[in-house]
């Protein structure tokens, strides 16, 4: 079984050299637990973090360790009551071929359902994502204006058109190429987008927006916000979801210049975590569960082929080769 280790830390972006394919034992699975072969696994922005030390809400990856992520796969040796060879389980053990799981922490997914790969995309970790921030951290009204960055990723595209579903009055999008602009508009139903590469982030955003924003969700951070901050409507609210533009810096990014806005505006600006948020996961799944299996709720995937892939395609994510979610499929 092939696994990725972390062998240094990366200073800025990371290079081919801070990782290694190796090849292990496959191990079988201790009581209570299973063996899992994976057929699908993610690659998401807050690995980047993970692979530093900084102190965060999850512990640093281990030097000379194989790195974790979302998985999902089929259990092909069980010691574990209730789950069987065949079962599908989603779990934590990711960038890897095999894994030995406690059962505890895998979790049942059905592949008559809904395709295994959207169990960690559009109905998983990142759809939640997009609907708790949206709707909790955001505190989003029928009626609101709403600007998403990160517009044609996995969270940004679901936030756009759970607004639109919603009662948005106006939705708009960010994203980093003319051919993203165009699939949030022409596919995804937003009234308005624009490539951040071509110009100023505030004044693209205020051509878009001329009524201004009531809510921003943030995924990149820098101008983004700073742009959304200087748009705000008076009650408006940004979620703070992700700030991907400083992912990779060595020093901390100068924060935004303008935030005394917030009390012209009385506005609210706070930070989530989608784990916070577990007991939306009922209501994620049958609201949004049907939306994407008629269509209204579109949704692509990016899909890379092979463990030895895997390291590639996180630094894709990073640098924007994905148009919704990425992910590895084995
Ligand atoms: P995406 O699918 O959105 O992929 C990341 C995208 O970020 C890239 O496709 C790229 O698109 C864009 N990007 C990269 N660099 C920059 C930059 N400098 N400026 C602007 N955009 C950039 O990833 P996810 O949907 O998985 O995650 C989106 C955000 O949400 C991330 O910030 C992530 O950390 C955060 N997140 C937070 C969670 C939480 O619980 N708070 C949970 C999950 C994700 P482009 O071509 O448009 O540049």
């Amino acid at each position: 079984s092939r696994e990725w280790h972390l062998l240094t830390r990366p200073a800025g972006w990371p290079k081919p050299e801070d990782f290694a394919l190796v090849e292990a034992e496959v191990e079988q699975p201790g009581p209570g637990q299973v063996l899992v072969r994976n057929r699908y696994l993610s690659v998401d922005p807050y690995m980047r973090g993970r692979m530093s030390s900084a102190k965060s809400y999850v512990a640093p990856f281990e030097l000379g360790k194989v790195m974790q992520g979302g998985a999902v796969g089929e259990v092909v040796a069980s010691n574990a009551d209730g789950i069987s060879v065949g079962d599908h389980v989603l779990h934590f053990l990711g960038w890897r071929e095999y894994a030995v799981v406690d059962a505890q922490e895998a979790v049942e997914v059905d592949p008559d359902a809904a395709p295994l790969s959207t169990y960690l995309g559009v109905l998983g970790m990142t759809g939640l994502t997009a609907y708790a921030g949206l709707l909790r951290t955001a505190s989003f009204q029928e009626g609101d204006s709403v600007f998403v960055s990160g517009a044609a990723g996995a969270v940004g595209s679901q936030v756009g058109q759970i607004a639109k579903l919603k009662g948005a009055s106006r939705v708009i999008g960010s994203a980093g190429s003319d051919d993203k602009v165009k699939l949030l508009v022409e596919e995804y139903g937003f009234d308005a987008a624009f490539n951040y590469k071509n110009g100023s982030v505030s004044e693209q955003l205020g051509e878009a927006a001329p009524d201004g924003v009531d809510v921003y969700f943030d995924n990149v951070g820098g101008d983004h916000l700073e742009a959304a901050i200087g748009r705000l409507n008076r009650g408006g609210r940004i979620a703070v979801c992700g700030m991907i533009s400083v992912y990779n810096n060595t020093e901390p990014a100068p924060g935004p210049k303008n935030l005394a806005r917030l009390i012209q505006t009385r506005g609210r600006i706070e930070g989530f975590l989608f784990s916070d948020h577990y007991d939306l996961q009922p209501e994620f799944v049958r609201e949004v569960g049907p939306w994407v299996g008629s269509g209204e709720l579109k949704y692509r995937e990016t899909v890379v082929e092979g463990i030895e892939n895997n390291l590639e395609a996180f630094l894709g994510v990073l640098r924007g080769d994905n148009i919704g979610k990425m992910i590895v499929k084995l």
